[in-house]
């Protein structure tokens, strides 16, 4: 609840939105607290008095009522109705959304159908309809202003629920054996809850608007019974010579229906959970940078990581996700980074483009040298030009990095276009004979499919083809083969080495899998709580692992033909990255841990190209 309320109030309209309105409904509550005349005894020898009248703050009416008291009785009457009318057009409207939505079909069809039936009519013409067959009245301008209402929530929450009722832990509740009502109460209402009370917080106001709109027309409420609508009519015939008369119910619902609506926009921002983990604004282009000095440049490889720290700042946490990380890559070279999932691996890899997104995110020192350019903090034209053209990135799930409504003809156009001008026919050409390398077969005709009409595997491949649409340096891979199966596995696996061997590409490959390092890469760095703490050649890492954490994660690793061996999962957890324990981050998990663990830095040591950062390693590098 704080969060929320923090998120809230850092959007400072909806914060003076909530400010106006929680004054409003304090003053109408506390009415029988306040020194104010009877709203409805009428003085006509004080009719029309201006305001600041003696007696009478904001002067009278046509009949000599006082302003002030009609004012506020009559808000209170107007934000009852109104919340009254947004509360019962909400439950019905989403149960019959629910309803529609998650038995889908038939049922959707037929009630989803008289809901449009309902849509056709102006609505404020069905609302006079349903006043005129109901009576004059303001319960019942209530029950017409909800009444037409319910379709705006219907299809709203319908549409959620359709997309929620086909994913996997729906279909889990049912193979749970829940029947539908539970479902419904436990699987789809807790996930439909925030999407409801955004939809009311903005229609609030706007029902306000229709139930004064009626009062206006005599159809709300009845005389003597002030709200701000009826008051508002009243005043018309004066609305020249007194104006006052208009402009006090005028401003109240201004002020009201502003309010509301500023708060509204602040808590559907706030109940947003991607909005949650960042302040309230679009993330930046580029990662942010606030780094101290410069890391002079130490090694003239093709790529270099150099002492990298990258933080996510989350609220008053500071998590170091980077905290010190050095790699470097040459042409031809596959590199591979390990770790468990939270070490460190991705994050490092998206820093080197100024992909991790800000906020959170910020770079607080280091370099990443491309043939020798530093890309911390360089200009967003200057990585843009080289994000995709030099530097190319494949990513772990190949169904959410294609867009599901284009070809994958036309993305591996959009990835060529970005960086070449070349002709229609020329960029499909190569397009196919992109899908021709990661050998996609039929590729004249595959280069038409949507990705929903590809395998996985297939998938995949177009992602490797859109990363080599440009022919680049370097191809960080991010897990490129986790969501495979082994045999597709092995296939792109083995096209990657035929193309770096083929193209001299530098790859970082990053993984949790020891089975893909030995595969593909020269060398292997083991990443742990956002450190380095072994790196290699991938055979003497493998035959003679030197740090504990890496010889554990290799006792994790089945191996076929092996004979029967107990697979040793590592105890414990990574530590929170707000929270790391001093000396060596692998300590509270570690059976070789001693009080000198425990204690002060624990550098990176060994000959050139094979590293360790531990204090009693397996073996003697
Ligand atoms: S430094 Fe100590 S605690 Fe850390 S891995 Fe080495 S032996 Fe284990």
């Amino acid at each position: 609840m704080s969060a929320f309320l923090t998120l809230l109030f850092r959007n400072r309209l909806a914060a003076l939105g909530a400010v106006v309105i929680m004054a409003i409904l304090i003053l109408v509550l506390n009415i029988p607290l306040l020194p104010l005349h009877d709203p409805d005894v009428t003085a006509t020898a004080d009719r029309f008095m201006r305001p600041f009248a003696e007696g009478h703050l904001l002067g009278t009416d046509h009949l000599g009522r006082d302003l002030l008291s009609r004012l506020l009785h009559g808000t209170r009457l107007s934000l009852a109705v109104g919340i009254a009318a947004a509360l019962i057009a909400a439950a019905i409207g989403s149960a019959i959304g629910i309803f529609a939505g998650y038995f889908g079909g038939r049922t959707d069809n037929i009630v989803m159908r008289g809901v449009d039936m309902l849509m056709a009519f102006p609505y404020i013409l069905l609302a006079l309809a349903i006043v005129a067959a109901l009576g004059p009245g303001l319960m019942n301008a209530l029950i017409a202003v909800a009444a037409v209402n319910v379709p705006f929530f219907a299809r709203n929450i319908r549409g959620i629920t359709v997309g929620l009722a086909g994913r996997e832990f729906v279909d889990a509740a049912r193979l749970a054996g829940m029947g539908h009502t539970r479902i419904v109460l436990t699987e789809l209402l807790p996930n439909v809850l925030p999407v409801i009370v955004i939809a009311m917080s903005t229609t609030v106001g706007w029902m306000i608007l229709e139930t004064a709109g009626l009062s206006f027309l005599g159809l709300g409420s009845q005389p003597p019974q002030a709200d701000l609508g009826s008051m508002l009519g009243e005043a018309r015939s004066a609305m020249i010579s007194h104006p006052h008369t208009s402009i006090v119910p005028g401003l109240m619902i201004f002020l009201i229906v502003v309010s509301i609506n500023l708060l509204g926009d602040g808590v559907r921002d706030a109940l947003d959970p991607r909005l949650r983990s960042g302040a309230l604004s679009r993330p930046r282009a580029t990662t942010l940078v606030k780094r101290h000095g410069d890391v002079p440049p130490t090694t003239d490889d093709l790529l270099a990581i150099q002492d990298l720290h990258t933080e996510f700042h989350v609220g008053k946490r500071n998590l170091r996700a980077v905290d010190g990380v050095s790699l470097a890559v040459k042409p031809g070279e596959c590199l591979g980074v390990i770790g468990e999932s939270g070490s460190g691996k991705s994050v490092t890899a998206l820093s080197v483009m100024g992909l991790v997104a800000s906020p959170p995110g910020v770079i607080t020192g280091g370099a990443v040298r491309f043939q020798g350019e530093d890309l911390i903090g360089a200009p967003y034209e200057s990585l843009r030009q080289k994000r995709g053209d030099r530097v190319a990135y494949i990513f772990q799930d190949p169904l959410s990095t294609l867009h599901p409504l284009y070809r994958v003809g036309q993305q591996l156009a959009e990835a060529i276009r970005s960086h070449d001008s070349l002709s229609k026919a020329e960029t499909r050409a190569r397009a196919i004979e992109l899908l021709n390398d990661v050998r996609i077969p039929n590729a004249k005709s595959r280069v038409d499919d949507y990705p929903h009409e590809m395998s996985g595997g297939m998938r995949q491949r177009v992602g490797i083809a859109m990363a080599l649409a440009n022919e680049p340096d370097v191809i960080i891979a991010d897990e490129p083969t986790t969501a495979l199966d082994v045999t597709v596995q092995a296939q792109i696996l083995s096209l990657l080495d035929d193309l770096r061997r083929e193209r001299g590409l530098a790859i970082i490959f990053i993984t949790h899998d020891f089975g893909v390092v030995a595969q593909l890469c020269d060398r292997v760095a083991v990443m742990y709580a956002g450190r380095i703490v072994e790196e290699g050649p991938t055979q003497a890492v493998l035959d003679a692992p030197a740090h504990p954490y890496t010889k554990r994660l290799i006792a994790c690793v089945p191996e076929l033909g092996g004979g029967r061996r107990e697979l040793a999962a590592i105890p414990g957890l990574p530590p929170v990255l707000d929270d790391l324990p001093s000396g060596c981050a692998f300590a509270p998990r570690c059976n070789k841990a001693a009080k000198s663990c425990r204690q002060g830095e624990i550098p990176l040591q060994g000959p050139a190209l094979r590293t360790v950062r531990c204090l009693f390693p397996e073996r003697t590098l």
